[in-house]
């Protein structure tokens, strides 16, 4: 089976999955999207609100920061890389998703992580993080900690590289942040061989001009 055939199959079973709670509050499941041979995953914590009215991941503000941060630090597009979620189903009121449902859903993310064979994983925020280090025997600490390290890990398939970064909505909560999230991008860059330019790139906030953000942007918990 290809790659495109395999990730059709589980986000088949995403969308008819009933294996935790969150399966009764969602309005669309979120399996992920990209390529399906792509040399670099991101991996964010759940779906918020406008990414279950559409399906897909990251299309919020938050995701506007991260397209923005693929394009101007990567010279990627986002149909480059692949986009997901530790778990797949949106959690009520935007709370964090608990460690039940991350295990309840983890299944789907190894096998999308097995089909496509990323060269570098991105986890963006604590949650990724966390589920991504303990599976590779490390202890996770906090994300500010964590972030901008990467760890060569192996997976089963060959080795890879882990960089664990913020949640791109702490930069929106947060301005002071936005440093370290455009600092992580730039070592991803040269993760990728992409580095070129990198001090005429302007930064990946412009774009907000003063506009609040909304949504899981607000959830203060997002750095823990
Ligand atoms: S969050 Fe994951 S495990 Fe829970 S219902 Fe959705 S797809 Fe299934």
């Amino acid at each position: 089976m290809s790659e495109a055939s395999e990730l059709d199959e589980i986000a088949r079973e995403i969308r008819s999955c009933t294996r935790c709670r969150l399966h009764m509050n969602r309005t669309n499941a979120v399996p992920g999207e990209g390529n399906p041979k792509a040399e670099v995953m991101f991996i964010g914590e759940a779906p918020g609100e406008n990414e279950d009215l559409q399906g897909r991941p990251f299309v919020g503000a938050a995701g506007k920061v991260l397209t923005e941060a693929i394009e101007n630090f990567l010279g990627l597009k986002r149909s480059d890389v692949f986009i997901t979620n530790v778990v797949k189903c949106r959690p009520p009121n935007n709370r964090d998703p608990q460690d039940d449902e991350i295990m309840a859903c983890s299944p789907y993310l190894d096998r999308q992580i097995q089909t496509i064979k990323p060269k570098v994983i991105v986890t963006l925020g604590r949650h990724s993080t966390r589920y991504i280090m303990e599976k590779i025997g490390k202890q996770f600490r906090s994300i500010l900690a964590e972030r901008g390290k990467p760890i060569k890990a192996d997976l089963g398939y060959g080795e890879v590289v882990i960089l664990p970064t913020l949640h791109p909505a702490a930069g929106l909560y947060n301005p002071n942040l936005r440093k370290y999230f455009e600092e992580d991008f730039r070592t991803l860059a040269g993760l990728l061989g992409r580095e070129k330019d990198k001090d005429k790139r302007p930064s990946i906030f412009d774009f907000l001009n003063g506009s609040r953000a909304r949504g899981k942007e607000g959830n203060s918990d997002i750095l823990k």
